[in-house]
């Protein structure tokens, strides 16, 4: 078994192999190539999360489990709140393949996916970013969605401002102008990414301007909610996967509350893929409700330890 520790990560993939590898993924998963295991997700108290994404892509030979979760007390030990670590096996023989330390991968993995749905989406136009949140993976998503349009602004709101200023920094780094604004000002982005842990609708449709593309990334847990459903009902709907995005994602609510349908939701692998239409015209609400697979773990993971072994980075063990 090979492993590849957390810290080796970093030099393995970037971005654009992030977004290639999420891409192939979702397309394979739409032709039917590729499928992922029902989620376990279990609350352990105290807010935290714990849980398993699996899946097999038979095309690719990629079986494997991304075991973690999210831990809010983490930030105040100075450790990242989300800890996960990525389990691939042999499909034929379910043997141990590898461990890779499952941090950064999740952070690439979910913003290469909101990058995805961006750039499949948004109106090619788009000049002005909304970011919605501003933790540990709302600087991943900047990065990632600046690399898809060639946007001329970010606005930003957080439910604690102090920590805009950091977000501030990476747009900053891109050469982005950056302003900390109320979530009303939401109306002037084109592209809005909510990535908050929220367990109630921050955004509002009142916030939302017709023609904007949102990529919602922080809803993946019952109970958890970023955006008002009626966003939902007037929007075209996307996501990662039906089944999650109806139980576990941004979905859970308005198909609760009877405003769309779970056939309403279209997964964005199918536009890759050519057979779903995207944005359909400049008016048009688009709403990709990223809920994160389990494959999108495993085609990162499989990346980095591609990348490890050619570079004489991963380390042997046997179990
Ligand atoms: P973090 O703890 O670093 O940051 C949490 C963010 O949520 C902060 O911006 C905080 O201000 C905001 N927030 C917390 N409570 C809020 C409330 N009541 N109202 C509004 N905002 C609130 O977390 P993170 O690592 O940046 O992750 C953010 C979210 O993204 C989490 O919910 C996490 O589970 C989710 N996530 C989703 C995927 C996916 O694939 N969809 C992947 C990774 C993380």
């Amino acid at each position: 078994m090979l492993v590849v520790p957390e810290d080796a990560v970093a030099g393995l993939l970037d971005e654009d192999d992030a977004f290639a590898a999420v891409e192939a993924t979702f397309a394979a998963m739409a032709r039917g190539e590729a499928r992922n295991f029902a989620v376990v997700r279990e609350a352990l108290g105290e807010g935290r999360q714990y849980g398993f994404k699996s899946g097999l892509d038979q095309a690719g030979g990629v079986l494997g489990v991304k075991a973690g979760g999210y831990f809010p007390g983490n930030a105040a030990r100075g450790i990242v709140n989300h800890q996960s670590t990525v389990f691939l096996f042999d499909p034929e023989t379910g043997i141990a393949t590898a461990m890779v330390g499952g941090g950064l991968l999740t952070a690439l993995r979910t913003a290469a996916a909101a990058a995805i749905s961006i750039d499949r989406l948004a109106r090619p136009e788009a000049g002005v970013l909304g970011m919605v949140g501003a933790g540990h993976q709302a600087a991943f998503q900047l990065r990632a969605a600046a690399r898809v349009r060639p946007f001329r602004k970010v606005i930003a709101w957080n439910r604690d401002p102090g920590r805009l200023a950091a977000l501030g920094r990476v747009a900053a780094e891109l050469g982005l102008p950056f302003e900390a604004v109320a979530l009303e000002r939401m109306r002037e982005a084109e592209v809005i990414v909510t990535i908050t842990s929220s367990p109630a609708a921050a955004l509002l449709d009142a916030h939302v301007a017709p023609g904007t593309h949102l990529a919602c990334m922080g809803t993946d847990t019952r109970g958890k909610q970023e955006v008002e459903p009626a966003i939902l009902a007037r929007a075209r709907v996307f996501t990662d996967e039906v089944a999650q995005s109806v139980t576990i994602g941004e979905a859970q609510h308005a198909v609760a509350a009877g405003l769309i349908a779970p056939d309403d939701i279209t997964p964005v692998g199918a536009v890759i893929a050519g057979l779903a239409e995207g944005r359909r015209g400049a008016d048009e609400i688009t709403l990709f409700d990223g809920t994160g697979v389990g494959l999108q773990d495993l085609a990162v993971a499989r990346v980095a330890v591609d990348r490890a072994v050619a570079r004489g980075l991963a380390v042997s063990v046997t179990i």
